[in-house]
């Protein structure tokens, strides 16, 4: 097989395709020889193990995939790639391509038609231009997979891998903790991608977790309380809360209270259990 990291190699394929690369869907394709196999690795791609990969550009991360998971389903949204993977993924009889956005896709059904008796992975190279929706949405379903190992944009991996009470931390990073525990694996430099792009990015993992790191008597009472808690960074959690649950601020002021957490602090100093205790308590003041 051809060396799918070698810019020539790629160039070729596009041009014999005559497709160009489109920024719009955020492809930088991998020429950075040693980033798919370790990617494929750590992303837990071995014998018995389906693996997702969410667009597959030219095939380059998909082939290490195949060449060591059971299974590989591939969705990847541009058409005109899909003539490129056939020549490309030829040699390999475990991959499938669907032509489909990532978003839109069924995925409890589809881990359930292709990936019987196989513990499920997620390894991709994600566009970044929709990177946290697809997160998002692959933890949000609780889907039955082990975990999610993707490559993003710098900023974005320390945003999703920071830990609560640190400065990065934000309400996606709180969202990640609760469905998982992530870990930033590797840098990957700007020069590894055709075209190159503005930003480095970084591989991370978020390992599964098989139950929440705290309990909540309401789950979307918890995250509403997170989101509001950090909609206005520099103002104090009993104003961002009472500004998004509006409440009136000595009612909200006692909760916080019974909560244990002080009026005054700022959602980034938050632990997991205070936003849990908070969100217990804005639960109670519903009855
Ligand atoms: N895996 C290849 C690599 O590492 O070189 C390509 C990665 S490139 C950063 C992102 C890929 O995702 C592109 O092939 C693009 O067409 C595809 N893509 C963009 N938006 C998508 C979506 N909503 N659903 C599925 N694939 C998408």
């Amino acid at each position: 097989m051809e060396n799918l990291s070698n810019i020539n190699v790629i160039k070729d394929l596009m041009t014999r395709h005559g497709v160009e690369f489109s920024k719009a869907l955020g492809q930088n394709f991998l020429i950075n020889p040693s980033v798919c196999p370790k990617m494929a690795e750590m992303g837990g791609a071995e014998k018995g193990v389906g693996v997702i990969e969410i667009g597959a550009g030219v095939g380059v991360l998909t082939a290490e995939l195949a060449r060591r998971a059971q299974k590989v389903v591939c969705i990847e949204i541009d058409q005109r790639l899909l003539p490129i993977l056939e020549e490309t993924l030829a040699e390999f009889d475990n991959v499938e391509i669907i032509n489909a956005d990532v978003m839109k896709v069924d995925l409890p059904a589809l881990i359930k038609e292709k990936f019987l008796g196989m513990d499920v992975v997620v390894c991709a190279n994600l566009p970044y231009y929709i990177t946290s929706p697809i997160i998002m949405n692959l933890l949000e379903q609780r889907l039955p997979i082990k975990s999610i190992t993707v490559m993003v944009q710098k900023e974005a991996a320390q945003r999703l891998c920071a830990r609560a009470g640190t400065r990065d931390v934000g309400a996606v990073s709180i969202a990640v903790q609760y469905y998982s525990e992530p870990k930033i694996l590797f840098p990957v430099s700007r020069g590894s991608f055709m075209p190159s792009p503005d930003v480095d990015s970084m591989v991370i993992r978020l390992d599964i977790r098989t139950a929440p790191p705290v309990s909540v008597q309401e789950e979307d009472t918890f995250f509403c309380a997170v989101k509001g808690a950090f909609s206005m960074r520099r103002k104090t959690i009993l104003n961002c809360l009472s500004a998004s649950f509006s409440l009136p601020k000595d009612r909200l002021s006692e909760a916080l209270g019974r909560a244990g957490v002080p009026a005054c602090s700022r959602a980034e100093q938050l632990s997991l259990e205070q936003f849990a205790a908070i969100s217990d308590q804005l639960t109670r003041m519903k009855e």
